[in-house]
């Protein structure tokens, strides 16, 4: 991969006051946290691009989180929409400075063979079809590291409820969570299945968002720009 021009800061940018991902509302009591989604790529698709931003935002919401700020509690809401952009050009992402936007490519081959972002807390990466149309919990995955968050470092849940957004594909878990319940924890199909997984209300702490810079217009900036478009790989095989 050729390494692209990035964009990592948008300190004195004069649109900075203006943009933002997450908003705090006083009169409703609620913490919006806005993603705009934008495919592209081969397999990308205005049907997939809307099935992805309804699959992160039911789960992101599923736990219907709160939060204490400044001694008021507010409902955590996730609005996320996506769109199919097929003529997105590179310099549109390298460019970008609001805050709320993604782009994600999405093809049936991908060079890693997963799908990944670009770093914890970014905004920019690769989805691989086969895993989106696999199970809901892929894109909610990955979308959890673009505003943060890491693999939890326990990797063995055997014993523990319902598994985290957070844990990898591999993750040793209760039979009734692996893909093959009557498979050898470690073995082939021993592991955990990704779609039980579930946005839980601790995933929602993880997020930190009562550490969150509200400005004057109540907006703050969650996660940071990676600023990468992906160019078509072709497989070698
Ligand atoms: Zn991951």
């Amino acid at each position: 991969m050729k390494p692209l021009p990035t964009c990592n800061t948008i300190i004195g940018h004069p649109d900075h006051q203006t943009m933002a991902s997450v908003q705090l509302l006083s009169a409703t009591h609620q913490l919006i946290i806005h993603s705009h989604f934008y495919f592209y790529g081969t397999a990308a698709s205005e049907v997939l691009a809307k099935q992805i931003a309804t699959d992160i935002e039911q789960h992101w919401n599923e736990p219907n989180a709160t939060i204490q700020y400044k001694g008021k509690i507010y409902e955590v809401v996730f609005d996320v929409k996506g769109f199919y952009d097929p003529q997105l050009q590179p310099e549109t992402v390298w460019y970008n400075t609001d805050p709320k936007l993604f782009f994600f490519r999405i093809e049936e081959y991908s060079p890693l063979d997963i799908s990944f972002v670009d770093g914890i807390g970014s905004n920019t990466g690769f989805f691989k079809l086969s895993n989106l149309l696999q199970t809901s919990t892929t894109a909610a995955h990955e979308y959890g590291h673009m505003i943060g968050l890491h693999h939890p470092q326990q990797l063995d849940i055997r014993g523990q409820k319902t598994p985290g957004i957070m844990y990898p594909r591999g993750t040793l878990c209760d039979p009734h969570f692996q893909y093959d319940p009557s498979a050898t924890p470690g073995q082939k199909g021993g592991t955990l299945d990704p779609k039980h997984r579930k946005v839980l209300t601790e995933d929602i702490q993880q997020l930190k968002l009562h550490k969150l810079n509200f400005d004057d217009g109540d907006f703050a900036v969650l996660g940071d720009f990676t600023s990468i478009y992906h160019a078509h790989y072709l497989s070698t095989e």
